[in-house]
């Protein structure tokens, strides 16, 4: 018999699972094929910080069991600067996060199956897709497939809808640590924040953070991109690891901080334009396309989003009388990630480029700037929002701006 369904999700991250929950909600006949085993599940795919907003938390009916502090402000530090801003936030339990969704789904209806890695498209005689082959030689077939499994995506690479490139790649690692001093004499109280930290020689061409998820208590991480910025301001052979390793054991305020049961985080997302992200009966959504904020890595959210927009546009295909899923019915998911996911794409990638290409003197002068311009700048600059990035720049940073304007020309 044909193992057949309305839809086949790849990977159960927040964004296949999320858009599993969607559409079972709708009724429709959904499987997610997950490459880990239910009971150890997440292992590897245990990644994440987790630092979110409420506003994730109420658009997606995430329960307070799987959060593990709520946080009041989010800390900017350079090497000698910072500056506070009031952002309720919420550190989760990333594990306990990506099990409610996967139990979420299943509560209404979706059909989960672990130990199934997903290898490859199985192509109809005009090659369109119309399955998924997993574990080797399974088949199973499907009116429309998505491709959530994250930077793997190997639907996504063989039908040529994404082209994640390696020097796009952001590497992370993260500890989770006890007995931090989280209110340091020479540093922002961190008791009830989210950290992160602007500083070429603990993150080269990157950053750092510390999430508290306690009183003394946190997750303390490091990530950047081995572009050439990274290389610029690294030590040769030095790895990501080690980065963090040092900056553990250089802060003062892990001077009494050890490792909890050596728990440790570690993973990828590529900081890159999304090209296409979709084709005929097909979708990439989440770190697949890739949906990360290229600024600060909040894919969290932003891979949600993107599932419920692939979500609304199946829905809206599959309602269609003649359930027309050709790419041209399914473009609609494009217009709804450009307006709804991530709207500024463009500009806000500019502007990572440009933060992670300053020196640290500039940092700190960003954060005093930061600290005497209206409250809601550093926000506006976020959103890419031009007037706000331009009150931040100065006459001064013009060598910044040409080196910026000469690397994107590539001369
Ligand atoms: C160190 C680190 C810290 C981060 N911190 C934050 C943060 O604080 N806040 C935030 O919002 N974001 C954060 N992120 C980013 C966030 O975790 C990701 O953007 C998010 O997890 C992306 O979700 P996703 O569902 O698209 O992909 P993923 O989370 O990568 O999920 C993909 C799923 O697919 C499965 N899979 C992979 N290959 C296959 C296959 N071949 N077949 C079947 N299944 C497969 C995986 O096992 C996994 O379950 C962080 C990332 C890292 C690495």
């Amino acid at each position: 018999m044909v193992d057949r369904y309305d839809v086949a999700i790849a990977g159960a991250g927040p964004a296949g699972a999320q858009c599993a929950r969607d559409l079972a909600t709708r009724g429709y006949d959904v499987v997610v094929l997950e490459t880990e085993s239910e009971d150890e599940f997440p292992r590897q795919s245990n990644k994440s910080t987790a630092g979110t907003f409420p506003s994730m938390m109420s658009s997606f009916g995430i329960p307070d069991d799987v959060v593990m502090s709520y946080t009041d402000d989010v800390v900017l530090e350079s090497p000698n600067e910072y500056y506070e801003s009031y952002q309720p936030g919420a550190v989760l339990e990333f594990a306990e996060f990506k099990r409610f969704l996967v139990a979420d789904g299943r509560e209404n209806g979706a059909e989960y199956r672990f130990d199934a890695r997903v290898s490859r498209p199985i192509l109809d005689d005009d090659g369109v897709i119309e399955g998924v082959r997993y574990n080797g030689d399974e088949e199973l077939y499907a009116d429309v497939v998505i491709d959530a499994t994250g930077p793997a995506a190997p639907i996504a690479s063989a039908l040529d809808v994404v082209d994640l490139e390696r020097e796009n790649q952001a590497i992370g690692i993260e500890y989770e640590m006890e007995g931090v001093e989280m209110n340091h004499p020479e540093y922002a109280d961190l008791r009830r924040a989210m950290m992160l930290r602007l500083d070429h020689d603990i993150a080269p061409g990157g950053y750092s953070w510390i999430f508290a998820t306690g009183e003394d208590t946190a997750k303390v991480g490091i990530c950047y991109i081995q572009n050439d910025r990274h290389r610029e301001f690294a030590e040769a052979g030095k790895t990501v690891d080690g980065y963090l390793d040092d900056w553990v054991n250089r802060d003062p305020r892990f001077a009494d901080a050890e490792q909890i049961d050596e728990k440790v985080h570690r993973g990828s997302a590529h900081i890159q334009m999304p090209d296409r992200m979709h084709t005929d009966r097909f979708l990439a959504i989440g770190d697949t396309v890739p949906s990360i904020d290229p600024l600060w890595g909040e894919g969290i959210h932003t891979g949600m989003k993107s599932a419920r927009a692939a979500a609304a546009t199946v829905d809206r295909c599959l309602t269609d009388s003649e359930r027309r899923l050709d790419a041209e019915s399914l473009a609609v998911y494009e217009r709804l990630w450009h307006r709804d996911v991530a709207p500024r794409m463009r500009a806000r990638l500019m502007l990572t480029r440009l933060l992670y290409l300053a020196p640290n003197e500039r940092y700190d002068r960003f954060m005093r700037d930061l600290r005497q311009t209206e409250e809601n700048t550093l926000e506006k600059a976020n959103q890419g929002d031009k007037g706000a990035m331009a009150k931040l720049l100065h006459l001064s940073d013009l060598p910044l701006l040409t080196k910026f304007a000469r690397e994107r020309l590539n001369v």
